[in-house]
Formats: C-alpha cells, sequence, structure tokens
C-alpha cells in the first residue's frame, strides 16, 4: 500500500501534522503501536494556546475529554525555604484526560488509523520510505513519499534519521522517570501544576491532583534512583501541603528528553520531519502538548507547500520554524516574563535574598 504520509506516533504532534495533512488531500496513515485509548502519563494541563490550537484544527473540544472539575492556571512553585510563586498561564487553560484527548485526536484527524502497530524499522530515500509494522507476530511494510516522525521521548524516528545526532545528544539527555498515582489528599488548589523545589532532591519534582487522586512525577538522576527522588517529595509535601495518601499505587514510568534545554533540537532530514518531543520540542516546566501541536502544524505546512517541486520539505520546516525555536531559546536565556507556557514573573527580578536564592537555584535545576 502507497501513502502520501507516514505518520509514526498519535501523541498531539502526530495527530495535528495527520489532521492538516489530510484536509489538504493528502492520503495519510497514522501509525499507534498501543490500542487507543491508550495511558499517557502526563498532568493534562492545556494552556489557552494549545486549546486554541486543537480547537482551531479539531473543532470543541468534547465533554468527555474535559477534567470538569478543574480548569488549568499555570504553575505554583513549592521552594525548601517556604517561598511559594505562581507563574501563570496566559489565562485560564483547561485539564484534560490525556487517553481520551488522543483518541478523540486520533478519531478525527482524517487519516487512515493503524493503532496498535509498533514501527520497528523504516528505510528512507529521497521522496520514498518504506516502514516495518509489527503487531504481535504479524509484520507489514507500507510505503510513503514522506515520514512524520511524531514518536515522543524515546524517538525510534530520530534515531534512524539523524543517528549521529541521537547519540552525541539525545541518548544522553533523555530523562527517565516515575509517576506515582495513589488516592489521597492534600491542601492543594488542582488548577496549579505543583512544582516542588526540595532540598535533598537535586531536580525539581511535579505533583497535581485530580479528585481524590494524587501523581507525584520524579525523574531518576545524578545517581539518586525514583524511590529516593519520591520519598523526599512525599515528605515535603507532607510538610508543605498536609500530602497523605493511602491504598495501593499505580506507577507509570515516563520519558522526557532535555535535549532542547541547551537549544539542541532536530527537525529531521530530507523527506522525514520531527515534531514533537522526537524534535525535543518541550519546554523548561514539562509542557509539551502545545509544542508539538504547533510543530505538526507547521510539518504538514511544509510538506503541502514542497510537493509537487523537486525539493524535500525539511528546509521549509526548519525556515518555518526558526522564529518558534529562536523564541524558545531567548525566553529561556531571559528568564523574565514569559518563559515556555509561563509568565515567570513572580521570580523575575527578586528582591530579597530568599527569592534570589530561589531563582538561582531554580535556574540551575531547570538547565537554563
Ligand atoms: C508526568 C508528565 C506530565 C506532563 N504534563 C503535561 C501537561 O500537563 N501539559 C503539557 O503540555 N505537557 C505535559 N507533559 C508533556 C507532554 O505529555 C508531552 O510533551 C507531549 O505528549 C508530547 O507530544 P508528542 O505528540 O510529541 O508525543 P507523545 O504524546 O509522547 O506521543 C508519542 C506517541 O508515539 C507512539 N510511539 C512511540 N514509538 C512508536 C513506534 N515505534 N511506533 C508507533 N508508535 C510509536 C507512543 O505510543 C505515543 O502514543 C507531561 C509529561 C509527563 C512525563
Amino acid at each position: 500500500m502507497h501513502y502520501d504520509v507516514i505518520v509514526i506516533g498519535a501523541g498531539p504532534g502526530g495527530c495535528m501534522a495527520a489532521r492538516e495533512l489530510s484536509a489538504r488531500g493528502f492520503r495519510v496513515l497514522l501509525v499507534e503501536r498501543e490500542a487507543l485509548p491508550r495511558e499517557k502519563a502526563c498532568a493534562g494541563f492545556l494552556s489557552p494556546e494549545a486549546l486554541r490550537l486543537i480547537e482551531g484544527a479539531f473543532g470543541g473540544l468534547p465533554p468527555q475529554c474535559r477534567n470538569e472539575e478543574a480548569g488549568a492556571l499555570g504553575v505554583r512553585l513549592l521552594c525548601e525555604r517556604g517561598g511559594v510563586y505562581d507563574f501563570p498561564f496566559s489565562g485560564e487553560g483547561v485539564s484534560v484526560e490525556r487517553s481520551l484527548l488522543d483518541a478523540f485526536l486520533a478519531g478525527n484527524c482524517g487519516a487512515e488509523l493503524a493503532d496498535g502497530y509498533e514501527v520497528v524499522d523504516f528505510d528512507l530515500r529521497r521522496f520514498h520510505v518504506k516502514a516495518l509494522l509489527r503487531k504481535g507476530e504479524e509484520e507489514e511494510s507500507v510505503e510513503a513519499t514522506y515520514l512524520v516522525g511524531a514518536d515522543g521521548a524515546g524517538s525510534l524516528s530520530l534515531r534512524l534519521v539523524r543517528p549521529e545526532f541521537h547519540r552525541l545528544y539525545a541518548a544522553p539527555r533523555l530523562e527517565k522517570g516515575m509517576l506515582v498515582v495513589s488516592e489521597g489528599r492534600a491542601d492543594w488548589d488542582a488548577r496549579w501544576m505543583g512544582l516542588a523545589m526540595t532540598g535533598e532532591g537535586t531536580g525539581l519534582a511535579r505533583f497535581f491532583a485530580r479528585g481524590d487522586r494524587i501523581s507525584l512525577a520524579v525523574s531518576i538522576r545524578e545517581g539518586r534512583g525514583w524511590r529516593e527522588e519520591l520519598d523526599s517529595l512525599q515528605a515535603f509535601l507532607s510538610r508543605r501541603v498536609g500530602l497523605v495518601l493511602r491504598g495501593e499505587a499505580v506507577r507509570n514510568p515516563t520519558a522526557r528528553n532535555r535535549m532542547g534545554a541547551a537549544g539542541d533540537y532536530n527537525l529531521g532530514a530530507g523527506c522525514a520531519l520531527l515534531v514533537g518531543e522526537a524534535a525535543g520540542l518541550v519546554d523548561p516546566w514539562g509542557f509539551g502538548i502545545r509544542l508539538a501541536l504547533e510543530s505538526g502544524r507547521v510539518a504538514a505546512a511544509a510538506v503541502a507547500d514542497s510537493a509537487g517541486e523537486n525539493i524535500t520539505p525539511h528546509l521549509r520546516y526548519r525556515y518555518l520554524m526558526q522564529p518558534l525555536l529562536e523564541e524558545e531559546i531567548a525566553q529561556r536565556r531571559r528568564f523574565a516574563g514569559r518563559v515556555g507556557e509561563v509568565d515567570v514573573s513572580a521570580l523575575a527580578s527578586p528582591r530579597g535574598r530568599r527569592e534570589r536564592g530561589d531563582r538561582r537555584a531554580l535556574r540551575r535545576r531547570l538547565h537554563v
């Protein structure tokens, strides 16, 4: 079977690319290794910009995707020495159930959907890609003119399209972690994504509340395992917000690629374009849905612009993405006003000694 475009990964980046290409008349195959709806470790905070991108391409968000109990205001940071800082979105966003959001996007993108199929290999030539798909024991190959790699943090597409970049920049910055979800309670406004900068921890831990469920997300880094980070976080949150957990916890491994923190994004090569986390697009707070949607939209435009001409879309994509990448890098350097999805004015010009210390520590831990 020959398609115009194979899209790997039915997260927000892949669904947006598939939607925009299908709407322009391209024959698109969207391949997702999990059967949908699939679990995705995510807090489900959509900024107003992310929501606008979804509504612009897919129409209104169906009520079942929304978490009605809470909106999404941004990030609230708790520091070891007592500091509390709010970094708001540009307005109130929404909170979603990620598994249902992604299933909605995939089901409404207009592409042929092959869920439950993993892409295990592909061969890339100029204007030709042949991908090998696997489902259980079954294998099948499909061909297309273009490829969009939207396969997230541990991207196979990045590894196959740019092996040297993957080895030098992406693999060393792949940060693994654990999301632990338990029943429990805490004195916490669920509209904020919580960020904890504990004294013992080396990174930044995240936490969020949904109804009577509390989720704690920690990373494995600098010789500390996730259990040690989790213990530090739990002790910190029980002191600061009265966290009490009960019952069995459910664990979900997480992965995030921090290559973009050093400005090392990779948008692919030739006829293979990388979007979302596969390209390193995630902001310092760990929000990546808006960037995935935006890059999926731009990748589709680049393919459409170059189709029919004897040029591969990669350079066009790079050119169209340049302002967004420059803005991301400039925001991190300035660390004032908006950084990624949120406004950091609460720590932009710290007055006291404690605030100055918190700001320095935060920048160090965010690697910005
Ligand atoms: C704990 C946690 C909380 C987060 N909270 C937020 C938040 O509140 N707001 C926010 O904006 N961001 C959040 N993020 C980040 C956000 O989840 C990601 O940045 C975003 O999902 C990236 O989208 P994507 O489309 O690039 O990739 P993904 O959403 O990761 O989708 C990639 C898809 O590709 C599929 N895939 C991978 N390999 C293959 C293969 N070989 N063949 C076929 N399919 C494949 C995967 O199964 C997956 O469905 C959070 C991340 C974590 C870990």
